[in-house]
């Protein structure tokens, strides 16, 4: 059994080091005696969605995601069997903003692939902070980094609850979208390193659909992860 992880774009979609989460994922596989590989797609390359696992759409520009846009319409089809298929699918910013049906800035309409009830407008200002999110996925609270100019509403199905930061909106309640397979969020870079917990309900996601591979993954030692987090939640909650 072998975990494919296709990285869509990432000349045009890696803001901030969203290419770190594929990291962090080939580590903890490589770790636990997993093969696991990654394809990056260009522009160019035509992708086999049936023999992935993961994709990981990262952040970017509003300039770069008009361009990506046009590449994304036309495998909007395939996409969507991906996803109903239970492929996962990461969605960092930028990449979070185009699962939806548009993304108006300023300077015109980007079309999104409208695989999830949501859409974004930019806004005046940027949502530039660290944030920290609850999330029913476990208990450990995520931490991260955003910075967005849009502002994405409709969601029913949030990926947390904020308890620091912006989320969706200025000052939302709620942050990113989540349903069982697709995770999309605005928080950037090292997501999943500095959520270990997050790495693993992804893996063990991916697991599920190879027939005949272990119910659970074996444990890894988090402790420095657990220890970066502790301080950032200090800082950030003002947790004692
Ligand atoms: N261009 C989008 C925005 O500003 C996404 C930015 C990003 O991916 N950080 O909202």
């Amino acid at each position: 059994m072998k975990l494919t992880i296709g990285h869509l774009y990432p000349e045009l979609l890696n803001l901030y080091g969203d290419r770190g989460n594929i990291q962090c994922l080939m580590k903890r596989c490589q770790w636990r005696g997993i093969e696991a590989e990654t394809i990056a797609f260009e522009m160019g390359d035509t992708i086999d969605f049936s023999k992935l696992d993961i994709v990981l759409l990262g952040g970017g520009s509003d300039r770069e995601q008009m361009i990506v846009c046009e590449k994304l319409k036309a495998l909007q089809k395939d996409f969507k069997a991906y996803v109903e298929d239970n492929g996962v699918v990461i969605a960092i910013c930028g990449g979070y903003q185009l699962l939806g049906s548009y993304y108006k800035t300023e300077q015109g309409m980007i079309e999104g692939l409208s695989l999830v009830d949501m859409y974004t407008e930019q806004e005046e200002g940027r949502l530039i902070s660290n944030i920290v999110l609850q999330s029913d996925l476990f208990e450990m609270p995520v931490v991260g980094f955003e910075n967005h100019g849009g502002q994405t509403s409709g969601i029913t199905t949030p990926f947390g609850t904020v308890r620091c930061g912006n989320g969706n909106c200025f000052q939302s309640a709620s942050e990113g979208y989540c349903e069982k397979n697709v995770i999309a969020t605005y928080l950037h870079g090292p997501l999943l390193s500095k959520n270990p917990e997050l790495a693993d309900y992804i893996l063990t996601y991916c697991l599920h659909r190879h027939p005949g591979t272990p119910a659970a993954l074996e444990p890894l030692d988090d402790q420095l992860e657990q220890a970066c987090r502790a301080v950032m939640l200090k800082r950030l909650l003002k947790e004692k």
